[in-house]
């Protein structure tokens, strides 16, 4: 998706050769625009596929997520990261490991908002080694439901969470695919990878 590359090009801030930083439009900060466009690109790559529920994880997934659902006319639910007072023990669970961060997160979806008939796709802003991924892909195999397949906003196609992801026969959609993030810069796949 070129807008996306043009901005990830102009406002993102390689932070070393694995971690990259985008912060003004995507993590921190929020461009609308984009993330309209985002949404619109999603649901067309996955408008044949029976879609009845988007699922992601807090927070950065939601805004993309969002988009996408108004899209597709879908309800979106995000996994949430800590377990919240209001939500009782009638939770889906997985432990979900953060390389960047080094820690392990359990995260967690109300049994309320997943049936098994509900035909489930992930969308998540970044995928790296995939843990996030498998996490939610995890919470949509307990529910019974089935899954559509991933939608990645920046995948990190240099990590191999995008292959481990893949080779389970699981439909992977990335809008930009980093080949590599070394000398400072940010390069691409071509765009039949992307
Ligand atoms: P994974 O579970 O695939 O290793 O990593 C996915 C999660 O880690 C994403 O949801 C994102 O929050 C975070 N993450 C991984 N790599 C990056 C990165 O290079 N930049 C940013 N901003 N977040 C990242």
């Amino acid at each position: 998706m070129q807008t996306l590359k043009n901005k990830i090009h102009q406002e993102g801030n390689v932070l070393s050769d694995n971690v990259l930083k985008v912060d003004s439009f995507l993590n921190h900060q929020i461009d609308p625009q984009l993330m309209k466009e985002i949404g619109e690109e999603f649901a067309e790559r996955f408008q044949d596929a029976g879609i009845t529920k988007i699922l992601t994880i807090e927070s950065s997934g939601i805004a993309p997520a969002t988009m996408t659902g108004l899209v597709l006319g879908v309800p979106v639910l995000f996994a949430r990261k800590r377990k919240s007072l209001t939500l009782s023990d009638n939770l889906y669970t997985a432990s979900v490991y953060s390389y960047t961060k080094d820690e392990t997160n359990d995260i967690s979806v109300s049994k309320d908002f997943i049936q098994p008939s509900d035909i489930v796709l992930v969308i998540d802003d970044f995928l790296a080694n995939g843990q996030a991924a498998l996490g939610l892909i995890e919470i949509i195999k307990q529910a019974g439901a089935s899954l559509a397949g991933v939608g990645i906003v920046i995948e990190k196609g240099f990590q191999p969470g995008g292959k481990q992801i893949r080779d389970r026969g699981i439909r992977v959609e990335s809008l930009a695919n980093i080949a590599s993030l070394e000398n400072g810069q940010v390069e691409f796949f071509k765009e039949v990878h992307a």
